[in-house]
């Protein structure tokens, strides 16, 4: 039968519960702890068989346990409770109103492609998602004053089966979103809110959804209406599904009608965060509506610049998405035009020539005051990835910051650990203000409460992983016997391993399975045995990393390794919180340095799990030799080969010599040196690792900055706006005539620290002026690398040689050792926030 329409009808909700649709509408009963409570009192069973989802839960509830429940003294309270702390969370001054009072009515706009924020909602593939959701919550924790835009994808991402075979079959449900938590948002006369889109030939009409996160609102777009074709109804269709053109649209989309959507809403942000270059169609949509009011190009470029922060998640060039002239143009055609661009000029606002393309992540690089990578390690990765873009700086100077990700901690935290830390050290273990103090005390907690604690959880995730190998081979007709087998399957008393995250092979699942014969040992070992816990989706066209999931599913079928090795499948959020709350020992095996941060190792410390992993991303800057194990010392190899085989070497010595006798080794019943790691673990981690944290770090580094920087640009009709375009212009269709065309070095009769070293430098400017530019040394150690805390020291202008000559002096204070040294000049104006904003640099040539 086809549905003309469909329509939800909620049961009547007794006056004394009326709150309580508003309540399952707000996701901030997905990091309460009472809000578990609050439903299930309810209806278990209902509860339990719709996935303990509220939304869809309150749809079902019937109309006699809702009278009940208004008639019951002992429900009323706990509901009452929770409506009291709902409201105080809502309206308690937050981090930022205290910090921040003159911008509290300035906001930060945050887009990206995905959203991970509870499993009713499910349009994130993995980390990079998860961070976004958790971003999110801690934002709204603080108050920061965030809207987030995002897409709502009619099947999400893919739900994973594995078949008998190992095979991953992916598939798509059709989620009803009337019973998630998002609202359609309608106008005061009752009709939807829509945003068009031009897409070549035609126009996308976009739904907005609205789904609160606390205090933060994320608006989600829609194409699946019935104004826009059967074929562009898909376009929303699933996260990351489709071909080229389909993310191109799906980009465009996100971006521009994310602006749009906004601007819909009567939403005007100061600041734009572009999460990964996704998003950052959204510049192109802003600085059209800029050059629309009658601004130049060039001015627009200096306004969006002063406006936007761009984080970067990926470590290698193929993640970063490029399209090409051909593709890309048609969408465009008009833009350009409203640009006052032509096609190349269009092109070239990101055109990679590498890879003869234009990139998005470029986009978003040329287009940003700031650029974030989320590790120290991966910061460095960027840089030198970046490089190619900045070909006269080195690369110690690339204008990319790190900003390491962290963890959203109630989101993650099991709620049996909250009694005891509540206990220990109040609410400051929670993430606004989760800091060392709590939990260098969190870590003092007995070691019989830790290791009752520990027990639970695991029995539970087993318990949970149990269940789902038996729902997995009763879709294949199990027989009884079959069926029974699960139950010895994971016994709860053997050190079990965890391994879950996307399939990707950098992530390198296989790692362990390299020498098979000693992982069997390992594996059956009388005494100590160990035991290994896999889960993870691969991208529907990544087939090397399906191939990854059917040889480790493979092998768990194999006669040594069953019901010692296990395959779960359909990793999504509320598995992964059973995952990372009871594992023993979290594994993780990126081959460095291609992980960009990881977040699943903070979720698992956090919970008193062992991590256990490569020096890459978050781990190299968070191990410190006591707070977990660490595979190899961090070195890279020439050969991935040679990388994988030193890694597997480490990985088994680690385990066999250090890891599983920590594990075994018992006093009084507890492992002392294990617990002692748990302790050093949330010493370290959590108070450095979570998203109150991280939220604090961007709105202190980039977003208040920013909000400053963009005032002060567009104040006065775009006066400092014009001005820097106009300094630029004069320094690019100048700066072929700069050039250092003499060094004198005086060197002290004894080159000794405390001297000086007297360096001069005749520099041609043409028609620049002194002021235009600044001449610096620059310092470097013996092999050409720049010295870090080295100040560069600046010259001045000590004569004119002739119209367009000039002399420049410095006096440069000798330290003891061997360094290199050399002259450079850059453009300098006193309205640059940082001096590669134009990254021109002419060096002294060889003489
Ligand atoms: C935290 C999380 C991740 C991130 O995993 P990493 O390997 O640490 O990057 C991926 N998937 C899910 C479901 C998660 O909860």
């Amino acid at each position: 039968m086809y549905f003309y329409r469909s329509l939800v009808v909620l049961p009547q909700m007794p006056a004394e519960l009326d709150q309580l649709v508003e309540i399952a509408k707000n996701l901030w009963w997905s990091w309460e702890p009472e809000a578990d409570q609050l439903f299930r009192w309810l209806d278990e069973e209902l509860w339990e068989s719709l996935g303990r989802n509220p939304c869809a839960f309150v749809l079902s509830l019937s109309q006699e346990r809702l009278a009940e429940a208004a008639a019951n003294p002992d429900y009323l309270d706990l509901y009452q409770d929770f409506v009291k702390r709902f409201k105080q969370y809502n309206s308690r001054p937050g981090w930022y109103e205290k910090q921040y009072p003159e911008w509290k009515d300035f906001s930060i706009a945050y887009l990206s492609a995905e959203f991970g924020i509870h499993e009713s909602l499910p349009i994130y593939s993995g980390g990079l998602g998860i961070l976004a959701g958790d971003h999110l919550k801690a934002a709204s924790d603080l108050g920061v004053p965030l809207v987030a835009v995002g897409l709502l994808y009619k099947s999400g991402y893919f739900s994973q089966i594995i078949k008998p075979d190992g095979g991953q079959e992916a598939y798509y449900p059709r989620l009803n979103f009337r019973q998630m938590p998002v609202c359609p948002l309608s106008r005061p006369d009752g009709s939807e809110v829509r945003v068009e889109v031009e897409l070549p030939g035609r126009t996308i009409g976009l739904r907005v959804w609205e789904c609160r996160i606390g205090r933060v609102r994320l608006y989600l777009l829609d194409a699946d209406t019935s104004h826009n074709s059967a074929s562009d109804r898909l376009l929303t269709g699933s996260l990351y599904g489709g071909d080229q053109e389909m993310r191109l649209t799906q980009e465009i989309l996100l971006g521009i009608g994310g602006v749009k959507a906004l601007r819909v809403l009567g939403i005007n942000p100061t600041v734009w965060h572009v999460n990964e270059g996704h998003a950052a169609f959204s510049i192109i949509e802003r600085l059209r509506e800029l050059v629309n009011q009658g601004l130049d190009i060039d001015t627009a470029r200096e306004v969006i610049r002063a406006s936007t922060i761009f984080t970067t998640h990926t470590p290698v060039p193929a993640g970063h998405d490029v399209f090409s002239p051909e593709l890309l143009l048609p969408y465009f055609g008009d833009t350009n035009h409203k640009l006052g661009l032509d096609r190349d000029a269009f092109i070239n606002l990101a055109y990679d020539t590498q890879r003869k393309a234009f990139n998005m992540s470029l986009l978003a690089l040329k287009h940003s005051t700031f650029t974030n990578a989320v590790s120290k390690l991966h910061g460095e990765t960027t840089r030198g990835m970046f490089q190619v873009f900045y070909p006269e700086v080195p690369v110690e100077e690339i204008p990319i910051t790190t900003l390491t990700n962290g963890v959203h901690i109630e989101t993650w935290l099991a709620r049996e650990w909250v009694p005891y830390f509540t206990r220990l050290v109040g609410e400051s273990w929670r993430t606004p203000d989760s800091n060392p103090e709590a939990w260098a005390r969190i870590a003092q907690m007995p070691a019989a409460d830790i290791w009752e604690t520990r027990k639970k959880l695991k029995a539970k995730m087993l318990a949970k992983v149990r269940e789902s190998l038996l729902n997995q081979r009763q879709r294949y007709y199990a027989s009884p016997s079959q069926q029974e087998e699960i139950e010895s399957y994971l016994p709860s008393d053997t050190l079990t391993v965890v391994f879950s995250r996307r399939f990707a092979t950098y992530k390198r699942a296989y790692l362990l399975f390299t020498d098979r014969e000693r992982l069997s040992r390992m594996i059956n070992d009388p005494e100590w045995p160990i035991q290994f816990i896999f889960a993870g989706k691969a991208h529907p066209a990544d087939y090397e990393a399906q191939g990854l999931i059917s040889q480790v599913y493979q092998y768990s079928q194999q006669q040594e390794f069953r019901g010692k090795i296990v395959f779960v499948e359909d990793l999504n959020m509320e598995m992964a919180k059973y995952l990372v709350q009871g594992a023993d020992l979290w594994l993780n095996t990126p081959r460095r340095p291609l992980e960009a941060c990881g977040t699943s190792g903070q979720k698992a410390v956090l919970n008193g799990a062992i991590h256990l992993s490569t020096l890459d991303g978050w781990w190299a800057e968070a191990y410190n030799g006591e707070n977990g194990y660490s595979i190899g010392k961090g070195d890279v190899f020439e050969n991935e080969e040679q990388q994988d085989y030193y890694d597997s070497l480490a990985l088994y010595n680690t385990l066999e010599d250090v890891i599983i006798p920590a594990y075994y080794r018992r006093n009084h019943g507890l492992p002392h040196d294990w617990i002692s790691r748990i302790r050093h673990g949330w010493r370290s981690v959590p108070p450095m690792f979570n998203t109150g944290r991280m939220v604090r770090e961007y709105t202190d580094r980039f977003y208040v900055p920013l909000m400053r920087r963009h005032e002060s640009l567009v104040a006065d009709n775009f006066n400092i706006a014009r001005r820097i375009k106009d300094y630029k212009n004069l320094i690019i269709h100048n700066w072929n005539a700069v050039q250092i065309t003499r060094l004198i070095v005086e060197e002290p009769k004894e080159t000794r620290a405390g001297e000086h070293l007297q360096i001069s430098a005749a520099v041609t400017l043409g028609t620049l002026l002194p002021q235009d530019v600044m001449v610096d040394v620059v310092l470097s150690d013996s092999f050409g690398r720049l010295l870090e805390n080295v100040p560069k020291v600046a010259m001045t202008m000590v004569a004119a040689e002739g119209p367009h000559d000039y002399l420049f002096s410095a006096l440069v204070p000798l330290t003891q050792g061997t360094f290199g040294f050399t002259v450079r000049v850059r453009p300098s104006s006193p309205d640059f926030m940082h001096w590669l904003e134009l990254p021109l640099v002419k060096w002294a040539p060889e003489f």
